[in-house]
C-alpha cells in the first residue's frame, strides 16, 4: 500500500517530517525481526508494536455508496462502532515476496488476485483476519478487509526496494507494507459488543498462500482491549473515507 488518495498528502508529510520517531520505531522492529537466512525465501510478519500504539475505538459515520459499504467493511450505514489499527507487514526473510501481476497468465497466485472495483487495482484475497475474541479465546467477531495488494512502503533493514506497487507487488526482504488504521477495512466493526475485555488477533498469510520456508517469525498478533459500554461516547471520526488506491 503506497498509492493514496489525494487526502491522505498532508499525513504523508507528516510521516516525513517525524521521521526520526518512525525511524527509532522501525530500529527497534529491526531488531526484534532481523532479515535471516532463509532459503532466499520471504518470512512476513506483522509489526507488533505498530499494532498495538495506533489501537483506538471511534464511532464513525458511514454512509451509502461508500467504499466501505459497498466493500461490506461494516455491517450497515449509519454510525458504527470501528476498533481499528495499523497493520505494517514486514518481510524479514532473505528473499522477496514476489506476488507479482495479474495480467501474466502464468502466474502462479492467480487464483488469489480478485479485482476491487473501488480501488481500480487487484487485491490477494484471504490473506488475513482480524479477528476480536473472548479471553478464552472464542471468535465474537471478524473483521471484513478484502485484501491486500503488496508494496513497500518503508525500509526497515534492507537495501534497495525493488520497487513493488499495486501493479506487479511484492515487498522486498526487509522492507515493510503499511496499512494505516485510516484506511477502510483497517478495524473490526465492534457495533453492539458489550463491554468487556477482549483479545484482537491479526493472521496473515492465513492459509500458506505464500511460501515462507522456516517462517521463524510468528504470522499472528494479538492483544487485549477493553470494550467499554455500547452506550458510552467515544471520539467521532467524521474525516474522509481513504482508501489505497
Ligand atoms: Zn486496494
Amino acid at each position: 500500500m503506497r498509492k493514496l488518495t489525494i487526502l491522505f498528502v498532508p499525513l504523508v508529510a507528516l510521516v516525513v517530517l517525524v521521521t526520526p520517531p518512525a525511524l527509532s520505531q522501525r530500529t527497534s522492529v529491526s531488531r526484534q525481526f532481523p532479515v535471516y537466512n532463509n532459503g532466499g525465501k520471504p518470512d512476513l510478519v506483522v509489526d507488533p508494536q505498530r499494532f498495538t500504539s495506533q489501537m483506538e475505538i471511534v464511532d464513525r459515520l458511514f454512509e451509502a455508496g461508500t467504499c466501505a459499504i459497498e466493500e461490506g467493511a461494516v455491517g450497515g450505514t449509519g454510525y458504527r462502532r470501528i476498533l481499528r489499527f495499523d497493520t505494517v507487514v514486514m518481510n524479514s526473510g532473505d528473499g522477496d515476496l514476489v506476488v507479482g501481476d495479474r495480467s501474466d497468465p502464468n502466474n502462479p497466485y492467480a487464483a488469489f488476485f480478485e479485482f476491487a472495483p473501488c480501488h481500480g487495482h487487484f487485491h490477494i484475497r484471504d490473506f488475513s483476519v482480524y479477528e476480536l475474541l473472548t479471553p478464552d479465546g472464542s471468535l465474537v467477531v471478524a473483521g471484513h478487509k478484502q485484501g491486500f495488494c503488496f508494496e513497500d512502503s518503508f525500509k526497515y533493514d534492507g537495501g534497495k526496494s525493488n520497487g513493488y506497487n499495486c501493479g506487479f507487488q511484492g515487498i522486498t526482504s526487509g522492507w515493510g507494507d503499511w496499512y494505516f488504521k485510516q484506511l477502510t477495512g483497517q478495524w473490526i466493526d465492534i457495533t453492539g459488543i458489550p463491554e468487556g475485555d477482549y483479545i484482537v488477533r491479526v493472521t496473515i498469510n492465513l492459509i500458506g498462500t505464500f511460501d515462507e520456508g522456516e517462517n521463524r517469525y510468528p504470522n499472528s498478533v494479538e492483544t487485549t482491549i477493553h470494550v467499554p459500554d455500547p452506550r458510552k461516547k467515544v471520539t467521532i471520526d467524521n474525516s474522509p473515507e481513504i482508501i489505497d488506491k
